[in-house]
Formats: C-alpha cells, sequence, structure tokens
C-alpha cells in the first residue's frame, strides 16, 4: 500500500449533532468527511443536491453518513446507555424507521455506508432484549442492502468479542466495523490494538482519537478525551496495525470538543500532520 491509499478524513456535521463545520473542514484542506446526521428538516432530496454541489465544489467526498437521533445523550456512561441507539426499548422501532429515511437521504448523496452508535448491547445473549436487539440491526442491515449500503457499528460500548459474538447473531453479510480506539479507553471495555487484531477485516472504517482511561471506576466513569497521538492509544502502533490486517479506508479524525472551535481546529490539523508523518514511516 501506497501513503495515497488512505485518504485524511475527519468527521463533521452540517446542522445538528457531532463534528465539525464544513467549512473548518474546507479550510484544512481535508479531503473526505464522516457527516453526521443532519437536522430532519435538511434530509429532503432537494437539500441533498444542494448539499452534493457543494461538496464537489469543495472536492470533499462522504465516505460514511453516521445516524444520530434525537434525545441521543453522551454525558456519563449511564446515560449514554439509556439514551444511545436501538438498544433503549421504547424508541427503538421510531429509530428504525428514521434510520431508513436517513440511509435513503445518504443513498441521494451516493454514500454506501451507514455508521451507528447502536447503545450497550445486552450481555445476556438468551435474553428477550437480546434477541429483539439483534433482530432490529438485522432488519436494519437488510433495509440498508437494498440500497447497497452497508452498516459500520461504531465500537467501544461493549468488548470486542461481544461484539463480534454480536455480530455472528446478526448474521449479515453487509455488517461491518467502525473501529474507534479511544472509545474503548473511554468506556474501559478493553486494548484497542488487541481489538483491531482479532476485528480484522471487519473493520471498514475508522475513528483517530484518542483518550485517557479514567482514575475513577473503568465502566462507570468516562475517561478523558485528548488530541490523536497524546492519549494511550498509541497512535502509531494503532495505524501500523490497522496497516497489517489489511485496511484500506479513510483515517478520519474525530475530536469533540464543539465549546471550543478554535482548539478544535488548531487540534484537528495537528492531528492531519500527525497521521501524514506516522503513514509515511510505517509505509516509506
Ligand atoms: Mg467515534
Amino acid at each position: 500500500m501506497k501513503v495515497s491509499d488512505y485518504p485524511i478524513g475527519v468527521f463533521a456535521g452540517i446542522d445538528a449533532g457531532l463534528g465539525v463545520k464544513l467549512e473548518v473542514v474546507r479550510e484544512l484542506g481535508i479531503k473526505t468527511i464522516q457527516l453526521h446526521t443532519p437536522a430532519k428538516a435538511s434530509r429532503t432530496a432537494e437539500q441533498a443536491e444542494k448539499f452534493a454541489d457543494k461538496l464537489k465544489d469543495y472536492g470533499i467526498v462522504i465516505t460514511v453518513v453516521f445516524l444520530g437521533f434525537e434525545g441521543e445523550t453522551y454525558e456519563t456512561i449511564a446515560r449514554t446507555a439509556e439514551t444511545v441507539g436501538f438498544v433503549p426499548k421504547a424508541t427503538r422501532q421510531a429509530r428504525l424507521q428514521e434510520a431508513y429515511a436517513i440511509a435513503d437521504f445518504a443513498k441521494l448523496l451516493g454514500v454506501s455506508a451507514i455508521g451507528s452508535h447502536i447503545g450497550f448491547v445486552p450481555h445476556n445473549r438468551h435474553s428477550a432484549d437480546y434477541k429483539e436487539v439483534t433482530e432490529t440491526i438485522r432488519t436494519l442491515c437488510d433495509y440498508l442492502a437494498k440500497n447497497d449500503q452497508a452498516l459500520h457499528l461504531e465500537t467501544g460500548q461493549e468488548d470486542v468479542d461481544s461484539l463480534l459474538q454480536f455480530m455472528d447473531a446478526v448474521q449479515r453479510g453487509n455488517l461491518f466495523v467502525n473501529f474507534d480506539p479511544a472509545n474503548l479507553i473511554l468506556y474501559g471495555v478493553g486494548k484497542p490494538l488487541d481489538a483491531v487484531t482479532k476485528l480484522g477485516s471487519r473493520i471498514k472504517s475508522v475513528h483517530c482519537k484518542d483518550a485517557l482511561a479514567t482514575a475513577g471506576t473503568p465502566g462507570v466513569d468516562w475517561g478523558r478525551e485528548v488530541p490523536f497521538g497524546t492519549g494511550q492509544v498509541n497512535a502509531e502502533e494503532f495505524l501500523r496495525t490497522l496497516f497489517t490486517v489489511g485496511y484500506t479506508g479513510a483515517l478520519t479524525i474525530e475530536r469533540e470538543i464543539p465549546e471550543e472551535p478554535l482548539r478544535q481546529k488548531e487540534e484537528i490539523g495537528q492531528s492531519v500532520k500527525l497521521i501524514e508523518e506516522l503513514t509515511r514511516k510505517i509505509l516509506g
């Protein structure tokens, strides 16, 4: 593989949820983005066309559209478990319907991968809840297959063995992984590099994000997100391990500090430089 085979990306948003603004992406000269779901009012055919034209103008390609739903919050690990993805029962069916609409919008933008934090998968695989969540994700995969789209599950809310077991239970060929090494540290669910090796070719997209483990109770208290290359991920070994398992997708920087946009932009710029340096060093 050559260095140029791994385009650098950034997690971006236009009018809702997480991610940096498009103007920042453009100013930093970054050529790919993962896009957080735009607000409902923006998800029309007319808006898709306008947005696609704008991206073409900027020379930016969307690699993944990430699902996001109203009511989700990541303020604590417990609140994440209660509110995020398809695990909370009260919103499950409505969110499934909304996911279809988001996938159709992504299709209008020419995007063939949908990313998702599905939430904390129940631990007892014999429970009714586990079966229902499995069935929901299978149903979503089948809908996406009709759109020629894949589903990339974001890592971090369960350990890698539980994730593999869940994916095998879903039994769908268009189900893959969006690997976020920092999440494993933030949630205290295992070592990122071991997980990359175990997941191997199932990894189809990644977040270049870093973190420090909590000094409190892992799995109860959050760790702390820090700029890529300054935490406990070990950025160089992370990239080396990804390349070793045959990863060829985009290297998408994620840095969620929306309350400090100037620092966010500066740190993303530094991450771009770091990834360029490391890929040159590793691949020569
Ligand atoms: Mg992430």
